[in-house]
């Protein structure tokens, strides 16, 4: 099934020069140049940052802060948009080495739907990347831009091949959900090193070595039950590979990369193409008669969004980026899709919960439904009160920012937006103090790694 692409061009783009975790990028364009699609206009000053492109053939209006759907102003280059289809000549790189796969993703602006960009989930500084994996389970990528199953089968197959030679890796593995069919069927067709391929289920103990082993392959495709969201890495490190990542550490920490199947299809494109990142398939919800899935140009406002699929409903609701449980509610429909955007939804009035919070019962099912082990309760009132030390030393860091804790919890209290706000000071403080310990705030690795 491929997506439908949005069939009006937008009047206007507004492409954010920063898309991903790090500095923004320093624009190439000026007001009043002419830019096509695929032209870079933003590069990246460092290799832990992801250069921008234009979506779209136009003029340049302006540069200037606008609103993200992240629900800050970033620095962002509007665009005039045109009805020519003009592309920047697309240089596809047969056979890349290493370090040339590296700069080919970099400067196609990949980024994670997490917000990393993909070079440095794959070539982390100081970190020896030794498994490489494709998240696929989350299906709503599955529908972007594969015409039949086995394409997406095979693409993903060759993926995986690239993006393990850019991370140096010797093994990779497809991670597919046990109930998506339709992926697992795609899979299956395809024919790997002369065989036809295996859908193998993680099982209890049985994790992606035995795998390896097993069909003694350094590419395997498994399955598993859980749905991993997007913050919930580690987690999801452990169920397939078995290796623990350590509270405060991240996967690479233990030799893991993993990359989403929008992002592995992004590399394919860059390296067989040429392509830049410069469109993206989100998924819809909430709207009338709209299509579930749309390919979107980077920079498209969700205003223009909606209007290509179907309107808004009569009555006015609520905005939302990124999924009803824990996404951003948007004070305005202006603002733009961005590489990070996965979904936007829309509310019904009489869906929106205006519930106040009240008062603490001391009940304990936010403890109860917290799949990573916290007090949510505890980590919520000391946010409260700006005692993010404290926050810290209870391992908020650890915190999967599910939401579950703030669905459950009988006195509505905006758990999960106080815990952000705690993660969000904390990561402040580290890099107001890069290098250094301070007294309250421990830098580094708690495993010890780099
Ligand atoms: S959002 Fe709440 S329930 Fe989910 S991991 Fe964080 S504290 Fe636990
Ligand atoms: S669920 Fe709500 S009321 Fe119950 S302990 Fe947690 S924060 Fe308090």
């Amino acid at each position: 099934m491929e997506s439908k692409r949005l069939s009006k061009l937008p009047e206007k783009v507004i492409i954010p020069l920063k898309q991903h975790k790090g500095t923004p990028c320093v624009p190439l364009v000026k007001k009043g140049d002419k830019v096509i699609i695929g032209q870079k206009i933003g590069d990246c000053k460092d290799d832990n940052d992801s250069s921008v492109h234009s979506s779209v053939c136009g003029e340049v209006q302006s540069i200037e802060m606008a609103p993200h759907p992240d629900g800050n102003k970033v620095l962002s280059v509007i665009i005039k948009t045109n009805d020519s289809t003009e592309t920047v000549q697309f240089s596809p790189k047969k056979n890349p080495s290493q370090q040339e796969l590296i700069e080919i993703i970099k400067n196609s602006g990949i980024v994670e739907h997490y917000g990393v960009p993909t070079q440095s989930v794959l070539k982390p500084a100081g970190k020896k990347i030794d498994i490489v994996l494709i998240n696929a389970t989350s299906s709503e990528w599955v529908g972007g831009k594969f015409s039949t199953p086995e394409e997406y089968g095979m693409q993903m197959i060759d993926a995986l091949k690239l993006l393990m030679k850019a991370a140096g890796a010797s093994k990779g593995a497809i991670v597919l959900r046990s109930d998506d069919a339709e992926s697992i069927s795609a899979f299956e067709r395809v024919k790997f090193e002369g065989k036809q391929l295996q859908v193998s289920p993680l099982i209890g103990n049985r994790k992606i070595g035995y795998y390896f082993k097993d069909q003694n392959s350094d590419i395997v495709v498994v399955s598993q039950k859980r749905i991993y969201g997007k913050s919930i890495l580690n987690f999801f490190t452990y169920n397939v590979t078995g290796r623990k990542v350590p509270p405060g550490c991240v996967p690479a920490d233990v030799g893991v990369a993993i990359c989403s199947v929008k992002s592995a299809k992004a590399v394919y494109d860059a390296v067989n193409e040429g392509k830049p990142y410069y469109e993206t398939v989100i998924s819809l919800e909430g709207l009338a008669n709209c299509p579930s899935q749309v390919l979107v140009r980077i920079g498209t406002p969700f205003k223009d969004v909606i209007e290509a699929c179907g309107g808004y409903p009569a009555e006015s609701g609520k905005l939302i980026a990124n999924g009803m449980r824990t996404g951003v509610a948007q004070y305005t429909d202006e603002v733009p899709v961005t590489k990070t955007t996965t979904r936007i939804s829309f509310q019904k009035p009489e869906d929106v919960q205006r519930d106040e919070a009240i008062a603490c019962t001391h009940c304990a099912m936010c403890v109860d439904a917290c799949p990573v082990e916290l007090i949510p309760s505890r980590l919520a009132v000391l946010s409260d009160q700006g005692r993010f030390d404290e926050c810290r030393k209870m391992h908020i860091d650890n915190c999967i920012e599910c939401g579950e804790c703030a669905v459950i919890c009988p006195s509505k209290i905006h758990i999960l937006q106080l815990i952000r706000y705690a993660k969000n000071a904390i990561e402040k403080a580290y890099e107001d103090l890069p290098q250094k310990e301070s007294s309250n705030l421990k830098l580094g690795c708690a495993c010890g790694g780099e």
